[in-house]
C-alpha cells in the first residue's frame, strides 16, 4: 500500500518501568460503595503494584462515599470527582473523563471495574478510543511484571469452557471487568489514602438522558452478595405458590430469593431475581435449587456456591451433577418439613 493511504497513528505513552499502576473505577449507590467493585479491587490487588480508586458522582454523593473510599484495603491512592452531570454515572459522561485521566502521561498500566451493568459499558468505551482491547468477566488473572503481560482466565460458552487470555507487552493499557463471584471483597479497615480530586470532563455531543431509576425494594439480603439463596423453578406453579412455598424457608434461613428463567417467564418472580446465564452470577455459601432442572443455562449461575443442595422429583435432573445434597422428593412435602426443622 502507498504510504499515503496508511492511517495516521498517534502514539500514546504509558508508564509501564515502575510496575503495574491499576486505576479501579469504584461504583457506589446511598453513601455505599458496591460489593462487585469492592472484589474489582481485590483482582486489582493481585497484580502486585500500585491500586489507585477512582469515584464518580455528584458533589453529595462524593462527599458521601470518599471518607469510606479512603479506607478501603488494597488502595494506595484515590482520585475523585464530582459534577451534576455525573449523577448518575453514565459510560456516556464518565468515558471522557477516564479518558482523560488516562491520557499522556499518565502512570495507569491497568483499568479495573466490576463486570457491573453499568462499568461493563463504560470500560470498552474507553478502551476503544484509546485503540486498547479489554477483557472482561475475568475469574483470575496473573501479571508477569518481567514481561509485562497479565494472562486472565475468563468463562465462556455460558461457563462450560474456560478461556485464557493473554494481555502482552505490546498492549500498554489493559482494560479488564471482573466476575465478583471469584474475588473476596477487600475490607474498608485499611489506613487512610489521601484523596485527590480530578476536573470533570466536558461532554461534548448529544449524551443518553437519565430518566428514572427504579430500584427493587426489598428485606431480603441482595441476591448477588447474598451467602444464603433459596430458588425456585417452574415447578412451583404460580407466584402465589412461589411466595408462599419459598419465602418460610428464606426467612428461616436468612436468605435471599432467587429463580430460574422459567419461573421468571412465567411472572412467579421479578426478573431481578433470575439466576444464570442472563440473569445474576451468584456463588453464596448456601445455594438450595427447589424444582429446578439444572439446565446449563442456570447452572451457569450457580454452579460455584460453596454448597449446593437439590429437591427435585426426577432423579435424573441434571442438577443433581453439581449437587452436593441432593433429595429426589416432592418439594411441596418437603420445604415445609425443612422450615420446621430449621425453626427448632
Ligand atoms: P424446568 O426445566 O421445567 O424444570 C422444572 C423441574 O422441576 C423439573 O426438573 C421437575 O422434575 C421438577 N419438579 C416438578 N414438580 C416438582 C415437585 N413437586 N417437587 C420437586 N421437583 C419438581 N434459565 C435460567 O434459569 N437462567 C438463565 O439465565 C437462563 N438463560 C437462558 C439463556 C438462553 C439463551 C436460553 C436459550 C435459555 C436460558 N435459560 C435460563 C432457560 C433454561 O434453558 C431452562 O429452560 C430453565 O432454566 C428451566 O427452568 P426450570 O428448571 O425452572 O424448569
Amino acid at each position: 500500500r502507498s504510504l499515503a493511504a496508511l492511517k495516521p497513528v498517534v502514539f500514546r505513552t504509558y508508564a509501564t518501568a515502575v510496575g503495574p499502576h491499576a486505576l479501579v473505577f469504584l461504583e457506589h449507590r446511598g453513601g455505599v460503595i458496591d460489593s462487585g467493585s469492592l472484589s474489582a479491587l481485590a483482582a486489582a490487588e493481585k497484580l502486585g503494584g500500585q491500586v489507585t480508586g477512582l469515584v464518580v458522582g455528584s458533589a453529595d454523593e462524593v462527599t458521601a462515599v470518599l471518607p469510606k473510599a479512603q479506607k478501603l484495603k488494597g488502595l494506595t491512592g484515590l482520585l475523585h470527582a464530582s459534577s451534576p452531570q455525573y449523577a448518575p454515572a453514565l459510560p456516556e459522561t464518565v468515558s471522557p473523563l477516564l479518558e482523560k485521566i488516562l491520557s499522556d502521561g499518565s502512570p495507569f498500566t491497568h483499568v479495573v471495574s466490576a463486570h457491573s451493568a453499568s462499568a461493563k459499558a463504560l470500560l470498552p468505551r474507553v478502551a476503544a478510543k484509546l485503540d486498547v482491547p479489554a477483557v472482561s468477566d475475568i475469574t483470575s488473572l496473573e501479571h508477569d511484571a518481567s514481561s509485562n503481560s497479565t494472562t486472565f482466565t475468563r468463562p465462556i460458552y455460558a461457563g462450560n469452557a474456560i478461556a485464557t487470555v493473554v494481555a502482552g507487552s505490546s498492549i500498554p493499557l489493559k482494560f479488564f471487568t471482573v466476575r465478583s463471584t471469584a474475588f473476596k471483597a477487600v475490607a474498608a479497615d485499611g489506613s487512610e489514602v489521601e484523596a485527590k480530586s480530578v476536573e470533570p470532563a466536558e461532554v461534548s455531543g448529544p449524551v443518553t438522558e437519565h430518566v428514572r431509576t427504579e430500584l427493587t425494594k426489598s428485606d431480603r439480603p441482595e441476591l448477588g452478595s447474598a451467602s444464603r439463596i433459596v430458588s425456585g423453578g417452574r415447578a412451583l406453579k404460580d407466584a402465589q405458590t412461589f411466595n408462599a412455598t419459598l419465602e418460610p424457608l428464606a426467612d428461616a434461613l436468612g436468605a435471599a430469593i432467587g429463580a430460574s428463567r422459567a419461573a421468571v417467564d412465567a411472572g412467579y418472580a421479578d426478573n431481578s431475581l433470575q439466576v444464570g446465564q442472563t440473569g445474576k452470577v451468584v456463588a453464596p455459601e448456601l445455594y438450595v435449587a427447589l424444582g429446578i432442572s439444572g439446565a446449563i443455562q442456570h447452572l451457569a449461575g450457580m454452579k460455584d456456591s460453596k454448597l449446593i443442595v437439590a429437591v427435585n422429583k426426577d432423579p435424573d435432573a441434571p442438577i443433581f451433577q453439581v449437587a452436593d445434597v441432593g433429595l429426589v422428593a416432592d418439594l411441596f412435602e418437603v420445604v415445609p418439613e425443612l422450615v420446621e426443622k430449621i425453626k427448632q
